[in-house]
């Protein structure tokens, strides 16, 4: 019989290296690495962040998928969503015949998939119940899970099986954490509820100590809780966790501040019964956040943060350098940035819509880059180049 689950790789390494090297590779970042992450060209110095871009779960997620397609030359290949957040990813997926399943009225449409295809699962999971619609079709399934969000999943599936309700920081509607809030449901009275931010995680606290209007909680979470959701009844034994990608110092804060809600509530002695906590920021993340944060010690005049606008984790770089006050620009791709015009198109932080700057780079002498972990090398690579060019400086003869 046919094996239909795959999530090791296919030992096809050595096979797709040159079609990575070709689609990712940057001499440029390879250049600036070997300077010390910094580069000057002209009057201009570059800056780069000494973690930045594909982390090791991407690099994985997008291996194991060009394994795929090698292993399976003549199968149909589908994947669920996206791979990454990463339009040029994505993009090179579909050039290789590799067809994005969509959304359809809040679930993924799976009417085309059939028994001969085979199906790639991204590396921020699935849910329980599209991974079961999937097995129910009988297609071959290539599972790219990251084993950091899988790390999550255990955390969240142990706090529902010990009756304590799972609270999230992370988006509800972001793919990674709708996988990880699905695993409570393997239990009958597992629960779960999404904070975003803060400002809800407050909410929650207040509604622990003093209780309040059930009805106005129910509209403002809306789908960020589980299903027949009760917060009288499911506030009182509560367990965190986060998506892996959010700013860690918010993720740390927010459990701390829940820690002593319950402790006013139910006094330090019961604190176990009714609280346990997990940082379940990625080391990845992690790395990429503290590597800005060292880029932010030395003088910037401005930075540029490549990434998708639906990246968690690259928004959250971008906003942890607009904070502290640096001019930021987050792009979605290095073509963001017209050679001819001077122009930049960038989404300022906390917006939801691109906007067009000119003039940008002014005066600017000293400039920060950095990417989220699901940029790849070459975008990096060329947001340099292009930034030189806006400024008339020649980086290719500053590189030899
Ligand atoms: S950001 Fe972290 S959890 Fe997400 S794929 Fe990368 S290593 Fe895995």
């Amino acid at each position: 019989m046919e094996k239909t689950y795959f999530r090791k790789g296919f030992g096809l390494k050595s096979e797709i290296a040159g079609k990575l090297t070709a689609d990712y590779h940057s001499a440029v970042v390879e250049a600036l690495k070997s300077n010390g992450y910094n580069l000057q060209v002209g009057p201009l110095t570059f800056r780069l962040a000494r973690e930045f871009g594909f982390c090791y779960g991407v690099d994985r997620a997008v291996e194991y998928a060009y394994e795929t397609r090698t292993k399976f030359p003549d199968r149909r290949l589908f994947l669920v969503g996206e791979i990454i957040h990463n339009p040029h990813v994505n993009e090179k997926l579909r050039a290789m015949g590799i067809t994005l399943l969509v959304h359809q009225q809040g679930d993924f449409d799976f009417s085309a998939v059939t028994p001969d295809d085979v199906v790639i699962m991204p590396a921020f999971g699935v849910t329980i119940r599209d991974f079961e619609r999937l097995r129910s079709i009988g297609c071959v399934l290539v599972d790219t899970t990251c084993g950091s969000v899988l790390n999550v999943w255990k955390r969240v599936e142990s706090y529902a099986r010990d009756g304590y309700t799972a609270i999230i920081h992370g988006k509800h509607y972001h793919e990674e954490t709708k996988a990880t809030a699905s695993q409570v449901m393997k239990y009958p009275e597992g629960r779960y509820l999404v904070v975003l931010d803060m400002s809800e995680a407050r909410m929650i606290c207040d509604f622990i100590e003093h209780g309040g209007d059930v009805a106005a909680l129910h509209t403002h979470f809306g789908r960020a809780v589980s299903p027949s959701f009760e917060f009288q009844r499911d506030l009182t034994r509560v367990g965190l966790a986060n998506q892996t990608t959010m700013l860690s110092g918010e993720s740390l804060a927010i459990a701390e501040e829940v820690r002593k809600s319950i402790v006013r509530r139910y006094g330090p002695d019961c604190l176990e019964e009714h609280f346990r906590s997990f940082d379940t920021i990625c080391s990845a993340t992690q790395e990429r956040q503290d590597a800005v944060m060292a880029l932010l010690e030395e003088p910037l005049d401005i930075m540029v943060v490549v990434g998708g606008y639906n990246s968690s984790n690259t928004c959250h770089l971008a906003a942890l350098v607009h904070q502290h006050g640096v001019p930021t620009y987050h792009i979605e791709d290095a073509d963001a940035i017209d050679v001819r015009t001077g122009a930049i198109r960038h989404q300022p932080i906390g917006s939801k819509s691109e906007v067009t700057a000119r003039p940008w780079l002014g005066e600017s002498r000293i400039v920060g880059i950095t990417a989220g972990a699901s940029t790849p090398n070459n975008k990096v690579g060329e947001t340099i180049a292009r930034i030189s060019a806006v400024a008339g400086v020649d980086l290719d003869g500053a590189l030899g």
